[in-house]
């Protein structure tokens, strides 16, 4: 078997166009979208993920705000910030970037954006929201995960479907979003006893765990469509998610290749969410 490719930049990319046509509807409207962007503290990889969603909000022509805060900053001072943000109409989504600095709670600093702006969708009532099957902004990665299988006509009702990893921001949601498109759906973690019989019994299978090449060939069923969500950084700078793509790519029906699949769709769904945002709220 020839395993499909899950073109994650194409999909995103065709996704991307499909937001400039409601862009330009609520700029006549004159309400253009915005997006703003808190980063707090100098963590090297969180400034690159500002500048891409950045990018991404330039490219499209939504409207975006940066706010650079330093690691010193009280967490008072990131909650006022906030609390204006909550009141600006010229806002839709507000996204704080995570990690916080130690002395940040991230727990109250989330809760503390207005959920009709929690374009990440890690706000409680989002999330329990999304749980009662009534997602008013799924968290982006997770709803990039769907939208991939959804574009590469993926029948997911009625499949099993295993998630590996049960973080609240990937694991869980995905767990939750397929559920509510009828999977028969299994949630595996560094707990789970015999990963590899569970994982092979899989139609659908999401790697979700943060560890290089995890999931091997003899973990998956012949057939099966594995979509890999890990992002991991070896000694050699390469980057390799928690499938070993090579090794299976001729045995599942479509695999997703890191980089290049499930990546692109995060930042795509934010932008997404933010329009919508603008949409139901403006
Ligand atoms: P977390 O570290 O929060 O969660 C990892 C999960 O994997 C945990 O639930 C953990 O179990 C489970 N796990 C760890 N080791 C094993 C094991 N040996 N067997 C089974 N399960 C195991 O990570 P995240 O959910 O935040 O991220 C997961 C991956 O996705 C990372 O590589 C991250 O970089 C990537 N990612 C990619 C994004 C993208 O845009 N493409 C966005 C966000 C994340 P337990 O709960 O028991 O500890």
């Amino acid at each position: 078997m020839n395993g499909m490719i899950i073109d994650g930049t194409q999909i995103g990319n065709e996704l991307r166009e499909k937001l400039k046509s409601r862009i330009d509807a609520l700029k006549e409207r004159g309400k253009p979208p915005g997006l703003a962007v808190i980063l707090v503290g100098e963590n090297p990889a969180s400034k690159v993920y500002v500048r891409m969603k950045e990018k991404a909000c330039e490219s499209l022509g939504i409207h975006s705000e940066k706010f650079t805060l330093p690691a010193d900053t009280t967490q008072d001072k990131l909650l006022a910030l906030i609390q204006q943000l909550n009141h600006d109409e010229k806002i839709h989504g507000i996204l704080v970037q995570l990690p916080l600095p130690a002395h940040f709670n991230e727990e109250i600093v989330i809760e503390t954006i207005i959920p009709t702006k929690d374009v990440d969708g890690f706000h409680p009532i989002n999330i329990g929201n999304l749980v009662l099957g009534k997602p008013l902004f799924s968290p982006c990665t997770p709803a990039g995960v769907m939208e991939l299988l959804h574009a590469s006509n993926i029948d997911i009702k009625g499949k099993e479907a295993v998630v590996v990893g049960r973080s609240n921001i990937v694991g869980k949601p995905i767990a939750s979003l397929l559920l509510q498109e009828h999977a028969t759906v299994t949630i595996c973690h560094s707990r789970t006893r015999s990963l590899a019989d569970v994982t092979r019994r899989a139609d659908i299978l999401i790697a979700a765990i943060g560890k290089p090449k995890m999931i091997t060939a003899d973990m998956v069923k012949e057939g099966a469509v594995v979509i890999d969500v890990g992002v991991n950084r070896l000694e050699n700078g390469k980057l390799v998610g928690d499938v070993d793509f090579e090794g299976m790519k001729d045995k599942v029906a479509a695999i997703t290749p890191v980089p290049g699949g499930v990546g692109p769709m995060t930042i795509t769904m934010l932008m997404a969410n933010t329009v919508k945002s603008a949409e139901l709220f403006s």
